[in-house]
């Protein structure tokens, strides 16, 4: 009798384990469909800075810290992750404001979630709750959007940043040879992320600020092996850094190169953001634009930093600039990166509904 409860108990299970496989199965695959016809017909606008919003709140060491971590031994102040954990409601505002402005898509709270990112605060067993919980409030926000208006889905991109260790470079200028980190400490890593940013319901992947491309071939890297394991079809933007005036990134590449460098994996868009004003991507994504069949994303900052570190460029100079992108035909997805606001998305999402996206040769 027991034997026969068990089996027919157990078969429920996989009944059950089935059909989820399905549903999600047929998730991923409408998330995919989805976000590729949209590209097709209309430019998607991603969000601006979360740090230059969060600055407003003004949260002090015990905001940080929350009830949670109030004996933690370190201080936690400027730990922007954390805030998924103690300051939740913070990030629900600050996404919905940025749906309110126009953004089709909002970046996850996960810039240095990684062990290496989080090592800095003795956080490194947070790492797969911090991005979970991230993904979650997010994917909350953008859900109650869709709900009111179906016929603009929003869609939550998994943020995966740079790590303050580069796999390319020596930070010892007595031993060019050494590296802090090695590729497999950094995949390893970036897996965990990933599995926790999927999991929390993130809808597309963004590898972004990236200045060290071998650092980011280890993110891409993870998601490969994790898209393998569990089946899945996820959406993946990759978006480089040029940091500086002869326009490479730090670890030394053009343009071209870094879209050359990672032109064998699948990924729906290549793009820049951050270190720039939009002024100066344009030649950038010129190249860019000129010589792929992927889409081209681009979030750059609000202009360069001033003197004070802050950034000065108002939402009408700002979607001035991005007006060339459009008028030059260059983008398919585009937002801000550091010192931009709701206020300059909604002026960039106005001027971007009255173009047409960049034409994309092929389907990813
Ligand atoms: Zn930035």
């Amino acid at each position: 009798m027991d034997n026969v409860k068990n089996t027919s108990h157990r078969r429920f299970h996989n009944f059950l384990d089935t059909l989820y496989y399905l549903l999600s199965l047929f998730r991923d695959n409408f998330v995919m469909e989805a976000i590729e016809d949209i590209l097709q017909k209309r430019i998607l606008i991603l969000d601006g800075a979360m740090g230059t919003m969060l600055q407003r709140y003004k949260f002090t060491e015990e905001d940080f810290r929350g009830e949670r971590f109030k004996d933690w031994k370190q201080p936690l102040i400027g730990n922007n992750d954390l805030l998924s954990l103690t300051q939740p409601e913070a990030l629900a505002e600050v996404h919905r404001k940025y749906f309110e402005a126009g953004a089709d898509i909002v970046e996850t709270n996960t810039f240095s979630g990684t062990t290496v990112g989080m090592a800095d605060y003795g956080m490194e067993e947070l790492v797969y709750e911090l991005n979970y919980e991230s993904a979650r409030i997010a994917k909350k926000v953008a859900d109650e959007f869709t709900a009111k208006e179906p016929e603009k889905p929003r869609f939550v991109a998994g943020s995966i940043g740079p790590t303050n260790k580069t796999a390319s470079m020596s930070p010892d200028v007595n031993d060019p040879g050494y590296r802090a980190i090695s590729f497999d400490e950094l995949r390893i890593a970036y897996k965990e992320q990933v599995e926790a940013l999927l999991d929390g319901g993130s809808d597309i992947l963004l590898v972004e600020t990236i200045f060290d491309t071998l650092n980011a071939k280890a993110a891409l890297f993870a998601i490969e092996e994790v898209k393998e394991e569990r089946d899945i079809q996820v959406p993946v933007m990759v978006s480089g850094t040029i940091t500086d005036a002869s326009g490479r990134t730090l670890s030394g590449q053009t343009a071209e190169a870094f879209l050359i460098s990672i032109s064998h994996l699948p990924i729906l868009t290549v793009g820049f953001n951050c270190a720039l004003g939009a002024n100066q991507l344009v030649p950038h994504l010129e190249v860019l634009s000129a010589k792929t069949a992927f889409g081209v994303s681009a979030h750059p900052n609000a202009g360069l930093p001033n003197a004070f570190g802050e950034y000065d460029e108002t939402p009408e100079q700002m979607a001035g600039q991005i007006r060339e992108y459009l008028e030059k035909n260059l983008v398919n997805i585009v937002g801000g990166c550091c010192g931009t606001t709701p206020e300059h998305i909604r002026a960039i999402a106005e001027i971007a509904k009255e173009f047409k996206p960049r034409k994309l040769a092929v389907t990813v």
